[in-house]
């Protein structure tokens, strides 16, 4: 699909790579652009440089996302590009509350069911439309240290996928985002912002760094520019798996091939992450 004249709505676009992707949609020649996040004022700041309309939202109420999907049909037309894209991340195992577990799943996983939900009858109805939505590399591996986070990015590319083989005859198109480190505000961002810098070491509550920057950026820590582009190339292409990190197709094989390889591998990777002997799981220990 190209980007010119169409409508699109992006979650999280009030910072790092769902403002890169809003900003590179109107770039490409969106005709409209919303620009939805749960902090407004962000939304605001984005919406008014592109000329889009800012929505505060929280992307776990159903009722809000059928909203607005509902006063963009209004106002704008046919969607063509829903973008899902919100998220956060925690740094915690068994020992995390099962609130903000649950919380994590409605942003990570539920979001993106409501986003179809609200989004594919009208699209169905025309033979066309898209959603990309943003899991992570974790999603296709783990995120070490983040139980919540490695399940229900597992979660959303299962989705992902699902949604694709069940929908793809009646013209819709799926891709889903799965990076390693970004350079963006996602600790800060984040509820936990503070137990997240201190258990990941890589990045503080202020830096600009990113979670994943802190254990996943081995390959390199990406701009959230170049991977909007990369983004916008794939819905060209109608290419389903968007791995900005061409490594993490290497580790994805690995992984499919010697599961007990793949695991003694990511204990080791996780030995080297702490070397005081501090591992994530002595959070519950006796
Ligand atoms: P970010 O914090 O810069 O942007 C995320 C935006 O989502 C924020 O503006 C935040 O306010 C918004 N948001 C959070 N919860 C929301 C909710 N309930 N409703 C509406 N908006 C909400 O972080 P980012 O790195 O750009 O993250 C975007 C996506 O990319 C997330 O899904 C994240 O898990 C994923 N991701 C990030 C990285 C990385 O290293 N930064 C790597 C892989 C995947």
């Amino acid at each position: 699909m190209e980007l010119t004249d169409r409508v699109v709505i992006v979650t999280g676009a009030g910072s790092g790579i769902g403002e890169a992707i809003a900003r590179a949609a109107h770039a490409a020649g969106a005709r409209h652009v919303v620009v939805a996040d749960l902090h407004g004022h962000e939304a605001e700041r984005v919406a008014a440089d592109i000329g889009g309309t800012a929505v505060a939202i929280d992307v776990s109420d159903e009722s809000a996302i059928q909203q607005m999907v509902e006063s963009t049909l209004d106002a704008h037309g046919p969607i063509d590009l829903f973008v899902s894209n919100a998220g956060f991340v925690t740094a915690a195992g068994l020992e995390d509350t099962n609130e903000a577990i649950q919380t994590m799943w409605e942003v990570h996983c539920m979001a993106h069911i409501y986003a179809a939900r609200a989004v594919l009858p009208s699209m169905i109805a025309r033979g066309e439309g898209y959603i990309l939505s943003t899991a992570s590399a974790a999603g296709l591996l783990t995120q070490i240290g983040s139980m919540a986070y490695s399940m229900t990015k597992a979660a959303a590319v299962s989705l992902a996928e699902w949604l694709s083989i069940s929908h793809h005859h009646q013209g819709i198109r799926f891709s889903v985002l799965c990076p390693q480190a970004v350079a963006t505000n996602i600790v800060r961002n984040s509820p936990q912002n503070s137990m997240v810098a201190a258990r990941t070491g890589g990045a503080d509550s202020t830096d600009d760094k990113g979670f994943e920057g802190g254990v996943a950026s081995g390959d390199g820590v990406l701009d959230p520019a170049d991977v909007a582009e990369l983004c916008l190339q794939a819905i060209r292409d109608e290419q389903f798996l968007i791995l900005p990190h061409p490594e993490v197709a290497t580790y994805t094989e690995r992984k499919a091939t010697d599961r007990d390889r793949w695991l003694g591998g990511m204990r080791r990777f996780q030995s080297a992450l702490h070397p005081d002997g501090n591992l994530p799981g002595n959070a519950i220990a006796p």
